[in-house]
This record gives structure tokens, sequence and C-alpha cells, in this order.
């Protein structure tokens, strides 16, 4: 089965068990995964409405190379009129293929805190969400409350400086925003982000600057990238490069 490759640095694939949203904050102004469904119409004919994917959920058992998968890149996948079945069924997956790193994001922080002890969070599940200002830094103490064994922060588009509280946060990624409308990031707030993230012992990732196209800016912070991933993510190659993913995956098929 062949397996959707993405531009997106901090991840390796993406899964769309939904596709569609509706907006909820400043960030989601330029949604890209709007954009890409108004463009591709034949690939989304449901548009950006909120559509369930049953027939996608079995996907990531059959990709056999340990991946970090970026879980509903082109949707949210706490958006409140998405079943809790349907959401159980995500999780089941995510459980049931350990050899997997699963990247979720959301912006709806409080339909997480609600509906998360419903869920099974094993440890190969990561739970991030969005601050693009300081209005929006209050969604990290919910996210403190996830029982994730990784929680991070996706500050992207960047659109203010932020001062955080990184208590029990792993990784911080900071981008720029993309596209003709872009609003443009400024250097300092990185910065000062960076220092946040350092002073606390977290992993920071610095996507892009942003510009009239994603690589327009290019990814350079003071002369070099920032790629830190959480210290977890090496420990989980070197364990299921040891491991034979491929019986596990005879089990399940
Ligand atoms: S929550 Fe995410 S997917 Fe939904 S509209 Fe906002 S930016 Fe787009």
């Amino acid at each position: 089965m062949s397996s959707p490759q993405t531009g997106i640095e901090w991840t390796d694939k993406t899964w769309n068990p939904t596709t569609g949203c509706d907006k909820v904050s400043t960030g989601c102004k330029y949604c890209y995964a709007e954009a890409i469904t108004e463009r591709f119409t034949q690939t989304f004919p449901q548009g950006f409405k909120l559509t369930l994917h049953h027939n996608r959920l079995d996907e990531p058992k059959h990709w056999r190379n340990p991946s970090r998968i970026f879980v509903n890149s082109m949707s949210d996948l706490f958006h409140e009129q998405i079943p809790l079945e349907f959401l159980e069924k995500v999780f089941n997956i995510m459980n049931e293929t350990p050899w997997h790193i699963y990247q979720i994001l959301t912006k709806r922080h409080e339909h997480l805190l609600k509906i998360a002890p419903q869920l099974n969070w094993t440890d190969n599940i990561w739970m991030g969400v969005s601050v693009e200002n300081q209005k929006y830094v209050s969604r990290v103490d919910y996210l403190r409350q996830i029982p994730a064994k990784i929680r991070f922060l996706s500050c992207e588009p960047l659109l203010g400086s932020l001062k955080l509280d990184l208590t029990n946060i792993d990784w911080i990624i900071v981008g720029g925003e993309s596209g003709l409308k872009h609003r443009p990031l400024q250097q300092e707030w990185v910065e000062d982000i960076l220092y946040q993230a350092q002073k606390a012992n977290v992993a920071f990732f610095f996507k892009q600057w942003g510009g009239k196209h994603s690589k327009a800016g290019g990814r350079l912070l003071n002369g070099q990238t920032w790629d830190e991933m959480p210290p977890s993510w090496k420990r989980h190659l070197q364990q299921w490069k040891a491991n034979d993913v491929k019986q596990k995956q005879l089990s399940l098929i």
C-alpha cells in the first residue's frame, strides 16, 4: 500500500481518517487544509466539510517502517462533531500499531480535555496543541492534563510573542505562515521561544520562516537548523529496529 509522504519536516507521513474542519481561532484564518480542499476538488469532493473516512482507518497497519505519523493534517481530530465511537476506532488503530509514533495536534483544547478520559493513551501517542499568540496560551494548561507520554506545542503560524509555562511539555515546533497573504514572523519572537525552550530543557524545532510559499524564507535561525525531537523518538527507533514489525503486523491483518 502506498503511504502518503509529506513535506512537513517534523513528521514522516500523514494519516487522515477525517478531512475537513471549521475555523476556531486566529491561526485558522488562512488554513492550508482548507486551501488544499478548494484546489483539489476531485480528491476532496466534500470540500472542507467535516467528513469521516472509515476506509482509511486501517492504513497504518500496512506501513511497515516505524514512522512518525501526523494524524489529521487535513482536519482536527478533536472536532466536536466526530462521534466518540469513531474516535475510539482511531485510537484502537494507534494502540494496535506500537511501531509507529502518532502526532496529534488540536486547537480544540476544551473538547480534548473532556473526552480524553474515554480514550486509551498508549505511549506511542503524542498530543499537541496549537498556540499562535498569547491569547491561546491557556491551551497549554489543558494539554498538561492529558495523559499522553509526549506533549507538544505547535506555534505555527506564530503571530506574536509568547510567554510560556513549559512544565511537563516535551517539544515545541515554531514556524511562520506561508501563502500570498501570510502574516510576517518576527525573529525576536522565535528567539525568545528558543530561549524559553532551552531554559526549560524542551526540544525545539524551527520549521520555517514562511513567506509566499513554505520554503520561501528558508529554515535557518541564527545560521543553523533546529530539528530537535523529544529523546524518546530515537529510543523508539532503536527499539523497533530490534523488534520484528512484520510479526506484529501479521497478527493484525
Ligand atoms: S483547526 Fe486546523 S484544520 Fe481546522 S480550520 Fe483551524 S487550522 Fe484548519
